[in-house]
């Protein structure tokens, strides 16, 4: 039987951090669409052409890419047993999409781990992130900062401020996630999925009630 888990937040909720420590402790694939995007764009894809304006405004993806980017990747042989989706969905579209597909395989969501942060601790948050070209991992100026100035603890590359932390582009992704993803969280509250952990405090203890939100769940 295969476990699908979705984490869903705002922006600088943590949930890139989290996915990381929530799939080492589980086994899970982690799977996240705006490093599979990011990557797209480094590679200079068709496809990461197509994004990149969006992604730099601090937009949406449009759905009919992302849903196929998404459902393509969990085609493949190693998701199999199922994931962890780190950054979808993110529309009511790419939710029913979801559905749909797994529906298909006869497989559902295990759970919807809800990280809450309030919008003016985000901001807060937002403002000195810096992350890993190669590996995802994310610091922070003030929070989680890196134990070697501008390199990334886990495999060392030179850490970057993505174009969409700057200012401009945090208050649009805040507006995007308030007209089009907060509508999942009644979404998953209705189909009883939802598992809601407070986010406005460390990572480990974050981190700790994420495990055992999901061990409940299952
Ligand atoms: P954040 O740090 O804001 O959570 P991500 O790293 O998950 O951002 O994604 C970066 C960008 O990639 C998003 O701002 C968006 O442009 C695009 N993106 C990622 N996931 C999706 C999605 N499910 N639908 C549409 N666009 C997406
Ligand atoms: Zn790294």
């Amino acid at each position: 039987m295969s476990t699908y888990v979705i984490l869903l937040g705002p922006p600088g909720a943590g949930k890139g951090t989290q996915a990381l420590n929530l799939a080492e402790h589980t086994g899970l694939l982690h799977l996240a669409t705006g490093d599979m995007f990011r990557e797209n764009v480094r590679n200079q894809t068709e496809l990461g052409q197509a994004a990149q304006r969006y992604m730099d405004r601090g937009e949406l993806v449009p759905d009919e890419l992302t849903i196929s980017m998404l459902l393509d990747r969990l085609a493949r042989d190693d998701a199999q047993l199922g994931s962890l989706l780190d950054g979808f969905p993110r529309t009511t579209e790419q939710a029913e999409a979801l559905d749909a597909a797994l529906a298909e395989q006869n497989a559902e969501i295990a759970a919807t781990l809800l990280i809450d942060v309030s919008a003016d601790e985000v901001l807060r948050r937002l403002g000195g992130r810096w992350s890993c070209p190669d590996c995802g991992a994310v610091f922070h100026e003030v929070f989680s900062p890196p134990q070697t100035e501008g390199a990334c603890d886990r495999c060392s590359a030179a850490l970057i401020q993505r174009d969409d932390d700057q200012p401009e582009a945090i208050q649009r992704r805040l507006d995007v996630y308030a007209q089009q993803t907060a509508p999942l969280i009644d979404y998953y509250q209705r189909s009883g999925k939802l598992r809601r952990v407070d986010g406005e405090r460390g990572p480990d203890a974050v981190g700790a009630d994420l495990l055992a939100a999901l061990e409940s769940a299952d």
